[in-house]
């Protein structure tokens, strides 16, 4: 008998229509005689609703009553999906995190799990259980409930999958697969049937919201076999795995993918005096206060001084404008910019190790299109540039025509 984690996104159990069909392909896994454990996020918006409620009360909600506020979005879903599997004659059982033996530490709102203790989860299984757990939460050792940071559900379901030695890793959502880019964007965008660890992690971290990054990070530690699919149609989706077949590595595409992320601000930091410690007083104050920098630029020295421009999340901004403001008699500043209307346009692939000219030929594609690109940073599988918000989307379809990515091209390379 084999065990099967199936975890459904937010958008899949949305409605009561949408549960009952959820309801159906859980009971149908179970009727295949296999073991299912079930993953569950929140219904719909309800988490982003719960956040704007805590925010019209106060500007700096607790970190812990958020915790508290959040979690219990994904208690309405197990709940309710519970129900419906169950009248339909299936014996399953809801469990919240701290029920299923999901630990994590104490950092609020984006905590870490330490380690799953499942023993209740197996008790219920074999007692022939379908088994639905809350996603995106874990106790802390203050058996208080924390969070594992937005998109959350999808660790969850790995992090189990790993505990449990789980056959499959099945993540339904409402695409069925990962694109070559986001294809709610790009109508063109072309389905990848098989993807590396490595490439579907630096496709979340710059954007690609399908799959949540830390769930990968985890997935290629343990060697789980993740495979995306679609709530609703019966298609073969996309496998995440360390190993993709041969003849996939043989077709390796120089560009798998292109990813946006809108969740940018940039800030420039001007004039300040060349000497050492700046960068670090000015780095080390915002990493103090849990903000992640990006992209770090600084310009080169004229007449003993320089600006340093970074990125930083464009939720973050406030914070860091605050952080900044109070560091400036410090740094001996002139001034500090602010844009909030920037957005990080990415090409993500592994044959980019062995293909030299592939950043080069992204900024002569953005450059064909009349983008300009205001920042730049390389890593080995990826490149990303820094360009007017406005200006993204016509970057993400250019970038996605200029490598080849689309359908449209693929039917061309196969005449
Ligand atoms: P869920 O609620 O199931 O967790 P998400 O909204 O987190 O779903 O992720 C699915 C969404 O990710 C899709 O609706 C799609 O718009 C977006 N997306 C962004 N980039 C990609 C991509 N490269 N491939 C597939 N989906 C993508
Ligand atoms: N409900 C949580 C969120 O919206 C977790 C998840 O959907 O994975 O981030
Ligand atoms: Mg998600």
């Amino acid at each position: 008998m084999a065990l099967v984690v199936m975890k459904f996104g937010g958008s899949s159990v949305a409605d009561a229509d949408k549960i009952k069909n959820v309801a159906s392909r859980v009971i149908e896994t179970r009727r295949r005689g296999n073991k299912v454990v079930v993953v569950v996020s929140a219904p719909g918006d309800t988490t982003d609703d719960l956040i704007t409620l805590a925010f019209k009360l106060t500007e700096n909600p607790d970190a812990r009553e958020m915790d508290m506020l959040m979690a219990t979005g994904e208690q309405v879903s197990i709940a309710l999906l519970t129900m419906a599997v169950k009248a339909r004659g299936t014996r399953a059982i809801s469990l919240t995190g701290s029920q299923a033996g999901i630990y994590a530490d104490s950092c609020h709102t984006r905590a870490r799990i330490t380690k799953i203790i499942p023993t209740k989860i197996k008790r219920e299984l074999v007692r022939g259980n379908v088994v639905i757990v809350a996603g995106f939460q874990g106790v802390n050792p203050n058996d208080d409930i924390t969070t594992l940071g937005r998109g959350g559900s999808d660790l969850t379901a790995v992090a189990l999958s790993a505990a449990l030695g789980a056959d499959e890793c099945r993540i339904y959502t409402d695409v069925d697969g990962v694109y070559t880019t986001d294809p709610r964007m790009v109508p063109d965008a072309r389905k990848i049937d098989v993807i590396s660890y490595d490439e579907m992690l630096e496709m979340a971290g710059s954007g690609a919201q399908v799959m949540q990054g830390r769930s990968v990070e985890v997935a290629k530690k343990y060697g789980v076999n993740i495979r995306v699919l679609s709530s609703f149609a019966k298609t073969a989706g996309t496998l995440i795995t360390g190993e993709p077949d041969k003849e996939n590595q043989m077709e390796a595409a120089v560009v798998r993918a292109v990813t946006l992320d809108r969740n940018q601000a940039k800030f420039s930091v001007l004039d300040i005096p060349d000497r050492p410690g700046i960068a670090s007083g000015i780095f080390g104050a915002l990493s103090a206060d849990g903000i992640n920098v990006d992209m770090i630029i600084q310009s080169a020295a004229r007449q003993r001084s320089n600006d340093i421009s970074f990125t930083v999340s464009r939720t973050d901004a406030k914070k860091t404008a605050e952080i900044l403001r109070k560091l400036r008699g410090r740094t001996g500043a002139s001034g500090v910019a602010e844009d909030r209307g920037v957005a990080k346009v990415s090409i993500v692939g592994v044959g980019m190790k062995s293909h030299p000219g592939v950043a080069a030929n992204m900024f002569s594609a953005l450059a064909a299109s009349g983008v300009n690109i205001e920042m730049i940073s390389t890593s080995e599988i990826k490149v990303s540039c820094i360009v007017s918000e406005k200006q993204s989307d016509k970057a993400v379809s250019s970038l996605h025509k200029a490598f080849g990515l689309g359908a449209k091209s693929a039917k061309r390379k196969r005449k």
